[in-house]
């Protein structure tokens, strides 16, 4: 058995992935919004599955001009807000880890070019206010991008590098000499750096141009994902030569795999560079769609490629940890609670800890809903990589017995302390699980699942702006085309 010391739960709150079981740390007019004693919950929940860190990012929207002013209140209550957080976030046990892109700048999703003298100020004068806005938080990562990253002005991996080093110097230790940083390697490596972006002659930095489709090739269907192994040869070469000018104690964040599944596309395999690291420094993983991916809100059911990938972590290099992500805190809880259990224990076999978990939140005759709820996870997107497929038929019969053993549960006989509270939980998996039946019938109007997913997941977008990455439209109408087509054992899994 392998025992991470090192176990972090990342909720991505960010502008683009709101929904109902998201927290809304921005519009305090707007819905699913998180009260203080809410956070206190959620973090005495995540304690007890076994994490011992939280991160979060503070997001492009966050990362913005208006901030500097001290008067935009969006920015202000962000920051009144975190504060209150990380207290209580260690008031339980928690610490906290704050992550920001190097360089991305607010809505529009900016990519300020470090080597333009304008906009290099403008990076240093955000990290700086919001470093020294958290005077408590542990550390800081700093993230390559995604979004983020330049090749203007010859921008490429090797830029990322200084910069890093630079915010490490100038702000990090400036406003904290005993912090012990973290460094990001996401992507190929170096998300957006260099190579990895889509190149566009006369590029003016904005997410805009460069998710123009009339810039799409075949080549480079994605704006970045596109680093070879020779680039991430150079890349890791470049950052191990670097690593004695960041702090001895730097953790430096390093996949298995560098393509957007931890698989050995594009950038190949890390294992081989992840090694050589943790010769001089601590090492983590940060499996992004291990878990659930970034699209539609809905309860995943990736843990048996979870238990194996946290085995091939452990096998790997001295990893000290890793990080399990959600964008649905308060809907994930089972995978949440079974990636807790498994950091602490790899040997843990993943379909029990499911079925202990249920057995925890409704009682020892609900064991059958952690084999049950495998049935959710059919929707192709991000990280999908099924165990097994599904025929409709099987699948309306499994939702049917979910659905008759979620009406019998008794949330009263609940022994964790989770948030949601385990009725909210139980009406939530009924929910799905009644619209997932609906959708592997015959007949189904998608156009009514589509408003009925969007009035329970993504209302919110009814009262703030739409993000410049306009998904929240694409993850509804993606729900509403679940199990449009018959699955057949042919079919390639992903
Ligand atoms: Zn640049």
């Amino acid at each position: 058995m392998a025992h991470f010391t090192y176990r972090s739960l990342y909720i991505n709150f960010a502008e683009h992935l709101q929904n109902a079981w998201n927290p809304n740390m921005y519009y305090l007019e707007a819905p699913n919004r998180w009260s203080v004693e809410d956070w206190k919950n959620y973090f005495v929940m995540i304690k007890s599955f076994g994490y011992n860190n939280f991160e979060f990012w503070i997001s492009p929207t966050l990362f913005d001009r208006p901030a500097l002013s001290g008067k935009s209140p969006l920015h202000e209550n962000f920051k009144r807000e975190m504060n209150e957080i990380i207290k209580v976030g260690h008031e339980v046990g928690i610490t906290l880890l704050g992550g920001m892109c190097a360089n991305c700048v607010g809505p529009g999703w900016y990519f300020a070019c470090p080597k333009g003298k304008d906009d290099k100020k403008l990076i240093f004068d955000l990290w700086n206010f919001w470093v020294s806005s958290f005077p408590e938080i542990d550390s800081f990562s700093i993230g390559p991008g995604d979004p983020g990253g330049c090749n203007r002005n010859g921008c490429n991996h090797e830029t990322f590098v200084d910069l890093a080093i630079e915010i490490t110097d100038q702000v990090l230790l400036k406003h904290n000499p005993d912090m012990k940083p973290f460094l990001g390697t996401w992507g190929t490596p170096f998300s957006g750096w260099g190579e990895d972006l889509k190149y566009i002659e006369n590029w003016d930095g904005t997410w805009a141009m460069l998710t123009d489709p009339k810039f799409a090739t075949p080549e480079t269907p994605a704006h970045i994902w596109n680093g070879k192994r020779e680039r991430a040869k150079k890349a890791f070469e470049y950052l191990i030569s670097k690593l004695p000018k960041f702090p001895k104690e730097t953790t430096v964040i390093i996949n298995t795999g560098m393509d957007p599944d931890t698989n050995f596309t594009m950038g190949g395999s890390a294992k081989k560079y992840a090694r050589e690291i943790a010769k001089t420094n601590p090492i983590t993983t940060w499996d992004y769609s291990l878990s659930e991916g970034e699209l539609i809100a809905y309860p995943h059911f990736r843990l048996p490629r979870m238990s194996t990938k946290m085995r091939e972590w452990a096998a790997a290099a001295p990893y000290k940890g890793g990080m399990n992500y959600t964008m649905t805190p308060k809907l994930s809880l089972m995978t949440q609670y079974v990636a807790g259990q498994i950091m602490q224990d790899t040997d843990i076999n993943p379909d029990i800890a499911a079925a202990d978990f249920f057995e925890k939140v409704f009682g020892s005759e609900m064991r059958g809903l952690g084999e049950l709820t495998e049935a959710f996870e059919v929707v192709r997107g991000w990280g999908y990589h099924p165990r097994n497929l599904w025929s409709k038929e099987m699948l309306r019969e499994t939702y049917q017995e979910i659905i008759d053993m979620l009406e019998a549960a008794d949330p009263s006989k609940c022994t964790l302390p989770i948030f949601p509270d385990p009725e909210t939980y139980r009406q939530d998996l009924l929910w799905f699980a009644r619209e997932f039946l609906k959708m592997a019938g015959e007949n189904c109007d998608r156009a009514e699942v589509r408003k009925e997913f969007w009035e329970k997941s993504q209302k919110i977008y009814d009262f703030i702006p739409m993000s410049c990455d306009p998904r929240a439209h694409l993850a509804a109408d993606n729900f509403s085309k679940i199990l449009e087509r018959e699955v057949s054992w042919s079919d390639p899994i992903c």
